[in-house]
């Protein structure tokens, strides 16, 4: 498993990272923590004659929180969100779902940026930016723009992103009430079979709002309006779980692989977002 033959570039700074995207072209391909670029690279899936590293421009980097807005640097790693006290008080969904990605090798190596960038349907990140309502911030030669996450992929592999744009950074609100990621996996360490981000607000007894995002399921995450709308106004029960189940059964299309049939996919779907939806609800 050796990779094709490559220039390697370590430009620090981001107008030097988009100029050499620009001179290369579609030759061109930027690098985060490598560790789903370089596997890649390695099986020749991908071919990278000019590999752009990141990791040198200290602008990419850094948490930052400004009131209710949370900001995370494109560059800022698993291993730092799930270390860091004030990321973990105000949303404290992301350092529950970071803990359960990989293990602790890759996680100091692997980045926020380059999980949602991916478009890797098997990436945890990606459904959780879209039930925490995330904007990512792209820079390329025409400016800078945002783009939600429920509007980024496309397909496995696809985004929203151009070739010549690279993701600065992604930002979403603290989070309030309850929230809970589940995740099925065949081992320690190994991508979804399934996985839920639930966010539920309760107001008295009954649910205030509902957030619910799906991984693994569909060529792009899933986030089901219509399984958070069954949640809406109930108390969380049994039948307002079951809504839920059918409405988020409803949006997903999983296929079948070394993970399992369709059948199988589907039921432990249904069995990781009931989960989710308890925990979540215990915890508003
Ligand atoms: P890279 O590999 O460097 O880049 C990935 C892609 O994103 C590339 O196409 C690159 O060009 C692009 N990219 C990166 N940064 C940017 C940017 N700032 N702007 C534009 N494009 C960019 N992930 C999970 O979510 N869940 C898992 O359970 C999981 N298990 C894993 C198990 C193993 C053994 C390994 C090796 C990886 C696993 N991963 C898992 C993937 C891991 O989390 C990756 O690190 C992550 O998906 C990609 O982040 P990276 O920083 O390594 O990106």
């Amino acid at each position: 498993m050796i990779p094709a033959a490559f220039d390697y570039h370590r430009p620090d700074s981001l107008q030097d990272a988009l100029g050499l995207l620009q001179t290369h072209g579609e030759d061109a391909r930027v690098m985060a923590g490598g560790h789903s670029l370089i596997p890649m690279m390695k099986l020749r899936m991908a071919e990278v004659p000019h590999l752009i590293d990141l990791q040198a421009i200290t602008g990419l980097r850094g948490i930052t929180i400004d009131g209710a807005t949370l900001r995370l640097g494109a560059m800022v790693t698993q291993h730092e969100i799930i270390e860091h006290a004030g990321l973990s008080c105000a949303a404290p969904i992301l350092r529950e779902a970071a803990l359960q990605i990989a293990d602790p090798q890759v996680r100091y190596m692997g980045t926020i940026g380059g999980n949602v960038a991916n478009g890797d349907p098997g990436n945890d990140m990606p459904g959780l930016m879209q039930c925490l309502g995330a904007e990512f911030t792209l820079v390329g030669p025409d400016g800078t723009r945002s783009v939600a996450a429920r509007a980024f992929y496309e397909a496995a592999y696809m985004t929203a992103r151009t070739d010549d744009e690279i993701l600065t950074a992604i930002s979403f609100p603290a989070t309030t009430g309850g929230y809970a990621y589940e995740k099925q996996k065949r081992k320690i360490g190994d991508y979804a079979t399934a996985a839920a981000a639930v966010l539920l607000t309760r107001k008295g007894g009954t649910c205030a709002s509902a957030s619910i995002a799906m991984t693994n399921l569909s060529d792009v995450p899933v986030w089901s309006e219509a399984a958070a709308q069954a949640l809406v106004g109930t108390a969380c029960d049994d039948t307002a779980i079951k809504a839920a189940m059918a409405a988020m059964d409803a949006d997903i299309d999983p296929g079948e692989d070394n993970r399992g049939p369709v059948a199988f996919k589907r039921h432990v779907a249904g069995v990781i977002l009931s989960r989710a939806i308890s925990r979540a609800w215990s915890r508003t």
